[in-house]
This record gives C-alpha cells, sequence and structure tokens, in this order.
C-alpha cells in the first residue's frame, strides 16, 4: 500500500511523520532532528542550504537568506535569495522537497503523496499557493487540512463520542487557538482566533532587551549595537528561555561576548523563571482573551470543552499552562510533543486516507501532579500546608522540573522537604509519598535563602528528589518508587514517622516558601497580617526544636498543633492566644 506522508509546513520549523504498523513515526535527518527550521538561503558560494545552516547564517548573511517565507504565502510577491528573486511558493517547495527527500530515504521507496497542514484561518488562496508548493516539490497533495484538526486527530482520531477540544497553538511567531469537535475521526473546526505577530521570538526579544539592559547598567555598553554579540546572545537567551520551562532559574553564560578598551567583557548573568514570566505575562494575557474570543464565537462556554490540546513549541511555557487552568478549570494535555503533534496528526490523516489502521498514540506520563509542601496561600488565606506543584499531571516521561523556594526565618538550620502527589492546593488532601530533611544550611543566610527543589521522574515511575542550598551547594536526596501509581499513605508511616522524630509535627510544618510567594489579595487586612506573622512564628520554633531540651520540644510542638488550629479555623482571638504563649517560649530559647 501506498504511504501518504504528514507534512507539518510551519512558519519557523517543518516535520515529516509517516504511519508505520499504526504507529506515527517521525522522519529524522542524520543528526537525528525530526524538526526542520523553515529556513531556505546559499552560502557565500551560491550553494543551497536547507534548514538549521540556513538559520545559522540569517543574522549575519540576510540577503542571502529567507525565513517566516508562510507569512507570504498566497500573495503575489517576490522574495529575494541572493540574485535572484522567487515565489513563496518556490521556497515552501524547497523545504517541502527536503522533507520528501528524508522520507524516501529512509523508507528506500519513492514517496509521492503528502497531507500538509495550514493554520485554520488561511483562506483560499493561502491553501492553493500551499498545494501549489507541494506539486513543485514533486508531491501529490492529497488533502490540506487545519493544524487545530491534525493536533485534535493525533489525541482523539479513535473517540467515538462527540469531543469538543480546545487547540491552543503558540509557536515561534504566530499564536492561534481553535474550537474544534471530533466525532469518529471527522473533525470540525467550530471558531479560530489568533495573533499572527505572536511568539516565542517576541518572549526572545524581550528577554535580550532585559540581559542588555541589566548588562549596560553594569559595564555602559549596549550589546543590541554589535551585530555580532547581539546574534550570539540572542541564541544563548533562546536556550534559556527553553530551560525556563523546565528549571526555575538558569545561568546565562556568554565569555567575551563583547570589548571595551581592548579588554574582553563576559557576560554572567543569572535569569529566574518568575522574573521571566513577569516579563512575557502581557502577551500571554492577550492569548487568553483570544481564547475568550474563541469560545464566544463557537457559542461554548468552557465547562463545554473536554480537552484543551497545547500545540507549538512556545506552549512548554509552564505560564501557558497556569493561566489556561485558571481560565479553564482544568488541566491542559502535552503528553504528545508539541512540536511533533501537527505532523504526526497529518500522518494520521494520510493513514486513514489510504485505509491504513491507526492505533491511539501511547505515550508515558504521569497520571497525577507532585509537588512539596510548602508555606503559601490556599484560596487567598496564608497557609503552611500550600501543595506547590513540580512535574503537573499528563507531563510526558522522562521529566526533569524544578523550583525555587526560598527559607522563611533568619538563621534557619534546616528545610523540610515534604512530597505529595494529588490535584488539590492543600497538601492534607493529596497523598503524602516521602519526605527528608536538608539540614546543615547557613545559619549566618537572612530568611530568603534559596533552596532549589528538582525532581528527576523516570519511565519507570522512580523519582529522584534533590534539594540544594544554592549558596553553598549542600545538597541532599531521595527516591521514591512508584511515585507514579496511586500512592497509599500507609505505606509511608516509616518516612513520616522519620520527620516526625526531628521535628515532631502533627502534619509536618513547613519551613521554606514558593520563591517568591505570590500574595493572594483576598483576606481582611487584619486577618491576613496576623495569619502571616502566625505562621512566621511556626517557622522559627520549628528551626529550635532541635536545640530545645525535650520539655521545652515537647511545649512548642503543642503550641504549633494548636496555633495550626486557629490558623485552620481563622480564629483570630485563638491564633492571638497561642501566638502569645509559643512567642514567649520562643523569645526564652533565642536568648538563652
Ligand atoms: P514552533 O514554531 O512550534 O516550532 O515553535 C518554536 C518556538 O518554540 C520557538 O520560539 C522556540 O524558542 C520555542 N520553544 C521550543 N522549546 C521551548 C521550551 N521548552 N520552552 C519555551 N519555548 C520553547
Amino acid at each position: 500500500m501506498e504511504t501518504i506522508i504528514g507534512i507539518d509546513l510551519g512558519t519557523t520549523n517543518s516535520a515529516v511523520c509517516l504511519i508505520q504498523n499504526g504507529k506515527p513515526v517521525m522522519i529524522k535527518d542524520a543528526d537525528g532532528q525530526a524538526i526542520l527550521p523553515s529556513v531556505v538561503g546559499l552560502d557565500s558560494q551560491g550553494r543551497l542550504l536547507v534548514g538549521q545552516p540556513a538559520r545559522n547564517q540569517a543574522i549575519l548573511a540576510p540577503e542571502r537568506t529567507v525565513r517566516s517565507i508562510k507569512r507570504k504565502m498566497g500573495q503575489d510577491t517576490k522574495v529575494t535569495m541572493g540574485d535572484a528573486t522567487y515565489a513563496p511558493q518556490e521556497i515552501s517547495a524547497i523545504i517541502l522537497r527536503t522533507l520528501k527527500d528524508r522520507a524516501t530515504q529512509v523508507l528506500g521507496r519513492p514517496v509521492s503523496k503528502a497531507v500538509i497542514t495550514v493554520p485554520a484561518f488561511f483562506n483560499e488562496t493561502q491553501r492553493e499557493a500551499t498545494r501549489q508548493a507541494g506539486e513543485l516539490a514533486g508531491l501529490e497533495v492529497v488533502r490540506i487540512i487545519n493544524e487545530p484538526t491534525a493536533a485534535s486527530l493525533i489525541y482523539e482520531a479513535t473517540a467515538d463520542r462527540r469531543e469538543r477540544l480546545l487547540v491552543y497553538d503558540l509557536g515561534g511567531g504566530t499564536f492561534d487557538v481553535s474550537i474544534v469537535q471530533v466525532e469518529g475521526g471527522v473533525v470540525e473546526v467550530l471558531s479560530s482566533h489568533g495573533d499572527t505577530q505572536l511568539g516565542g521570538d517576541d518572549f526572545d526579544e524581550l528577554l535580550l532587551n532585559n540581559v542588555c539592559e541589566r548588562f549596560k547598567q553594569e559595564h555602559g555598553l549596549d550589546l543590541r549595537e554589535i551585530p555580532t554579540a547581539r546574534s550570539r546572545l540572542l541564541q544563548a537567551v533562546e536556550e534559556a528561555k527553553k530551560q525556563l520551562s523546565f528549571d526555575a532559574c538558569v545561568a546565562l553564560n556568554e565569555e567575551f561576548i563583547a570589548e571595551r578598551d581592548g579588554a574582553p567583557l563576559h557576560l554572567k548573568m543569572e535569569l529566574y523563571r518568575n522574573e521571566y514570566e513577569d516579563l512575557i505575562e502581557p502577551l500571554l494575557k492577550k492569548t487568553i482573551r483570544c481564547v475568550d474570543d474563541a469560545l464566544d464565537d463557537a457559542h461554548l462556554h468552557a465547562k463545554d470543552i473536554d480537552k484543551i490540546i497545547l500545540v507549538g513549541g512556545s506552549s512548554r511555557t509552564p505560564l501557558v499552562h497556569q493561566l489556561l487552568e485558571s481560565q479553564l478549570s482544568q488541566t491542559p494535555h502535552q503528553e504528545i510533543d508539541p512540536d511533533l503533534c501537527v505532523a504526526m496528526g497529518a500522518a494520521v490523516q494520510g493513514a486513514l486516507i489510504a485505509g491504513d489502521d491507526v492505533g491511539s498514540v501511547l505515550v508515558d506520563i504521569t497520571p497525577h501532579t507532585l509537588g512539596v509542601q510548602c508555606k503559601g496561600f490556599i484560596h487567598g488565606m496564608p497557609s503552611l500546608f500550600t501543595f506547590s506543584p513540580i512535574i503537573s499531571r499528563n507531563t510526558a516521561l522522562p521529566a526533569t522540573r524544578s523550583e525555587l523556594y526560598s527559607t522563611s526565618v533568619e538563621g534557619q538550620k534546616a528545610v523540610q522537604v515534604n512530597v505529595y502527589q494529588g490535584e488539590e492546593a492543600d497538601v492534607r488532601r493529596n497523598q503524602f509519598v516521602g519526605g527528608f530533611v536538608l539540614a546543615g544550611l547557613d545559619e549566618s543566610a537572612d530568611e530568603g535563602n534559596e533552596i532549589l527543589i528538582r525532581f528527576d521522574l523516570n519511565l519507570d515511575g522512580i523519582l529522584n528528589v534533590t534539594a540544594v542550598e544554592r549558596s553553598t551547594g549542600l545538597e541532599d536526596r531521595l527516591t521514591i518508587k512508584n511515585a507514579i501509581t496511586e500512592f497509599r499513605a500507609e505505606g509511608h508511616e516509616e518516612a513520616r514517622a522519620k520527620l516526625a522524630e526531628i521535628f515532631g509535627d502533627r502534619t509536618s510544618p513547613v519551613s521554606a516558601s514558593r520563591h517568591p510567594v505570590a500574595e493572594e489579595p483576598h483576606l481582611p487586612e487584619a486577618e491576613r497580617a496576623a495569619i502571616k506573622e502566625a505562621i512566621h512564628l511556626i517557622a522559627k520554633a520549628t528551626n529550635l526544636l532541635t536545640e530545645a531540651g525535650e520539655e521545652d520540644a515537647e511545649e512548642i510542638r503543642g503550641l504549633i498543633e494548636q496555633l495550626e488550629d486557629a490558623i485552620a479555623n481563622q480564629s483570630l482571638s485563638d491564633i492571638g492566644h497561642y501566638r502569645e504563649k509559643l512567642e514567649d517560649i520562643v523569645f526564652y530559647l533565642q536568648d538563652a
């Protein structure tokens, strides 16, 4: 039977996939890369470059390089590359031809038919131009399908009942959101919205500007004005940005980035995810407004959506997940690589047309969210029992993620790392899966001493938890087996008992907070202040437990317990009463 390949012809990147034995197989290049940057160029000798080599020369040789040609598809225009001009279809044909050749090489026989995807908002002229590009590349384009349709097919090709999906696609240069209805392999786009000038490239620019401003303040030199430094830095910030989707902070280290008065200048900076997110939040809020518009146009409400699917490399940004989750009250799906799922869906469509069997795509994922207990807020109320997710459910395995926390009191000696599984904001309603104490922290540190917690979860469900004091590198770790199956609390009494031995607590007081803590202004100011001070006092008292005598420790534990109950009941009078008592003993011990 003839193979019909599926091609995602993207603005920034393209990819090709085919179905073999009912499963999608991405076609990779000799270096093992499934993604082909959608960039075409000529080198200094006039030889054709496609993909990464063309991308590499894009900034330094723009006159010989063409990128983002998809934006011009369907226009009666020409682009210049070297000494010649080309129609947009001709440039797209070069990309398609490269992908076709890859497929031919891997299959060992000629490939001549393809399904190609286009954005839902493409008009007839743009679709026709895409079809022409395919033909110029020597492909019979058996169907042009919408990108959200392709993404839906890969998630729901075999759904029997009617499902409504929201496909949120945030790539390098464009954003679109579509509401689609799937039933028995038939997909209908109900509505579509987007912004053709919004994507990861804008995030890179924002981060670049931020880094350059900081560098300018320190060295009095604007790196944006030096083309080679700018282009090097742009690549570095893009890499850093990608890493920030998995880690709470990354180091940017570019040696010899520039020169002043004959002396080399190095760029060394820490980038924090929360600061980066502040930069891009206004742009992401724009995408959420498009989501609302798409729902309105489809005459649907958030509750009518069965599944949210994330597509496009930039949708890996954790803030995207958070904003969508709070807007639509459900966890988005990203188990299938968001860079590849459109090409995979196109291949599924190809196989359906060819009459091949297509099984559902199985990926190993975390069925539950894994995270730690910390000091924070639950529904606007300060709490010691805030669940801080680190690996959210539906994440493909293996997965590595880290988050940054900080100590609550000056001179804090230890932090307690309690790992939970579940979806509730309050850890007491989730499953405790294990815990340990990182002891021996730098006692000269003020409150806010940074503690990095990293989760490494492998395919066998083994979770490695590492806690690191960033200033000293002090580290401790714990391995938890079967972290992806449903945990039973009874099996973990041992770990709980070990923690209780040190801190003697009923529900394990917290000694680190999410860094920095976002405050939600729900409670009246007086109550907020009282609860926050009480929580701070609990952290202080906990810090003293290890050095208190047995009798004092006993009393402290009792008072902590009573104060926790008072906080849980939001009883201001009880909070005041137990706080006073606990304060007395804390002052007494601190003076002793
Ligand atoms: P696409 O156009 O769908 O191929 O998406 C490309 C965009 O996704 C580029 O702006 C990339 O920098 C961005 N991207 C890729 N991986 C990540 C990641 N892990 N986190 C954030 N953005 C990413």
